[in-house]
């Protein structure tokens, strides 16, 4: 479902959205009547406003360099921004990645920086109504969880994105995408194991991870392939039409 436009750039929901909403307000309710719901829904809104502040980092970005962004996804597992072509330069990829993160842990500053100190979250009343200074401080928590989760190079998520451009500095393109999507399908399968021990919400979004990965991998393929044939179709209508190039250049006599 679309939403609204920001910068150009449509921000849509997926219908699974709606989901996330309904448990999370039911579990609100159910801990603390309507005021746990109306709290529990105002996190969830606040979170994922910071979930597209990040990936609005990656859009105006990539933006600079001419990249056009048609439009930001949000999933009950996260945001994702949909680009027209990111650039084949490692260095541009390196910093729109970047770009993300680095939204989260501005956010988390900024936090920091105006909250009182003495507003932490108290443990111990963590399960009923928590005050608006203890929900801003866990916004901060939350942003500088994000940034630091988005960093796990576990391709197609940020991390793994800043393995591939760093491994496309000394590899080609395509086997730097290998390494990097088996990089994290390996961490994919590590953490989806360990999540189903301790946050079993977690192990789908591991799952998803690992899917994604691998159709980004072949769609890196089957471009390089159609690049690859069309190259040799203008090289031999090349061939064809023009006489060979001179062994030497021509030299200009006055
Ligand atoms: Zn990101």
């Amino acid at each position: 479902m679309n939403l609204f436009r920001v910068g150009g750039i449509q921000l849509a929901v997926h219908f699974s959205f709606f989901l996330l909403l309904a448990v999370n307000a039911f579990d609100g309710w159910a801990d603390a009547g309507w005021p746990g719901l109306w709290w529990s829904s105002g996190l969830l809104f606040a979170f994922f406003t910071c979930v597209v502040l990040h990936e609005l980092g990656h859009c105006f970005t990539a933006m600079r360099y001419g990249v056009s962004v048609p439009r930001i996804l949000l999933l009950p597992i996260g945001g994702m921004a949909e680009f027209d072509g990111i650039p084949r330069e490692p260095r541009r990829e390196l910093l729109i990645t970047l770009a993300g993160p680095a939204v989260n842990f501005a956010l988390a500053g900024l936090l920091w920086l105006v909250l009182p100190a003495g507003s932490r979250l108290d443990e111990d009343s963590a399960a009923a109504v928590p005050t608006l200074l203890e929900s801003a401080h866990l916004l901060m928590l939350w942003n500088v969880g994000m940034g630091l989760f988005n960093f796990l190079p576990a391709f197609p998520m940020d991390g793994g994105r800043i393995l591939r451009a760093l491994l496309a500095l000394r590899l080609p393109y395509l086997r730097a995408t290998f390494w990097a999507v088996t990089t994290g399908k390996v961490l994919c399968v590590i953490g989806a194991v360990l999540a189903a021990y301790y946050q079993s919400f977690l192990v789908a979004l591991f799952i998803f991870i690992f899917i994604i990965g691998e159709l980004e991998y072949r769609a890196v393929r089957r471009r390089e392939l159609e690049e690859a044939h069309w190259r040799a179709v203008l090289a031999r209508l090349h061939a064809n039409s023009y006489p060979p190039p001179l062994e030497e250049p021509p030299v200009l006599r006055s």
